[in-house]
């Protein structure tokens, strides 16, 4: 079963400013008003302050992008799942696929994370997907599922407490979308695992993200197991995002 409420998670990546944050912001928040779905903004780390308080008093969540695999103490630049709490943080991305890439994150490290967020009471939003190299050769579930395994594995019965994004590496940023038919396939394998893991696997929101636009929200998110989206580029256009929100909110 899915979720009848959609969850919508824009995702900033490395793009903003003071003065560019507000001004996307200020018409976000006066179009959103009227609609239904749940929605959330994941933003860089030195603006969570900036947006915590300019979403306070709306239903918008603010999310942060990665979070230490760490408490606290020598780690150079990182953050940690208190400092996001203290901003009010309500998600956090861990295991994008750009930080799995360029920062060598392997299962166990993302899972690690996923298990701190949750220990401060942060809702991790765990990405995972394959490679066009790995859809090539046919090995979709087995990345998927291992992927998703390691999660599992590291978070026993918190489990139901996360959210899970499926975002093909090949469709992030490159304007290729998975169609409605792939990933409603590759969502409702992902949504038998976690039922297989726990008896509380209805409340977990399977989102799907890779280029998700304007124009293809609408049957992405009419997919049975596809619980709303993640969405990078998009939500970096008010115009586009709001356009992406109402799709969710029918
Ligand atoms: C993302 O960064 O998670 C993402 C889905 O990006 P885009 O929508 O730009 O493909």
């Amino acid at each position: 079963m899915s979720q009848s409420i959609k969850l919508m998670v824009g995702n900033w990546k490395m793009n903003g400013g003071l003065a560019a944050n507000a001004s996307l912001v200020e018409p976000l928040l006066d179009g959103m008003s009227a609609l239904s779905c749940r929605s959330a903004l994941c933003v860089p780390a030195p603006y969570l302050a900036q947006m915590q308080h300019l979403l306070m008093g709306s239903s918008v969540d603010l999310g942060g992008q990665d979070v230490s695999a760490h408490d606290s103490g020598a780690y150079t630049g990182e953050v940690s799942a208190d400092m996001l709490r203290d901003f009010s943080v309500r998600y956090v991305i861990v295991g994008h696929s750009e930080r799995r890439q360029y920062h060598a994150e392997s299962d166990a490290t993302v899972a690690a994370k996923a298990q701190r967020a949750l220990a401060a009471g942060i809702t991790p939003i765990v990405c995972l997907g394959e490679s066009l190299e790995e859809r090539e050769a046919g090995q979709t579930e087995a990345v998927v599922k291992r992927q998703l395994a390691a999660v599992i594995h590291a978070n026993g019965h918190c489990i139901s407490e996360i959210v899970v994004a499926y975002e093909p590496v090949w469709a992030i940023g490159t304007g290729l979308t998975a169609t409605p038919e792939q990933a409603q396939q590759v969502h409702a394998v992902l949504r038998s695992q976690l039922q297989a893991a726990s008896t509380q696997a209805t409340r977990i929101s399977i989102l799907y993200g890779g280029s998700m636009n304007a124009t293809n929200a609408a049957e992405l998110l009419a997919q049975p197991d596809v619980d709303g989206g993640l969405i990078g580029g998009a939500s970096l256009k008010a115009t586009d995002y709001l356009s992406i929100l109402k799709a969710a909110s029918r």
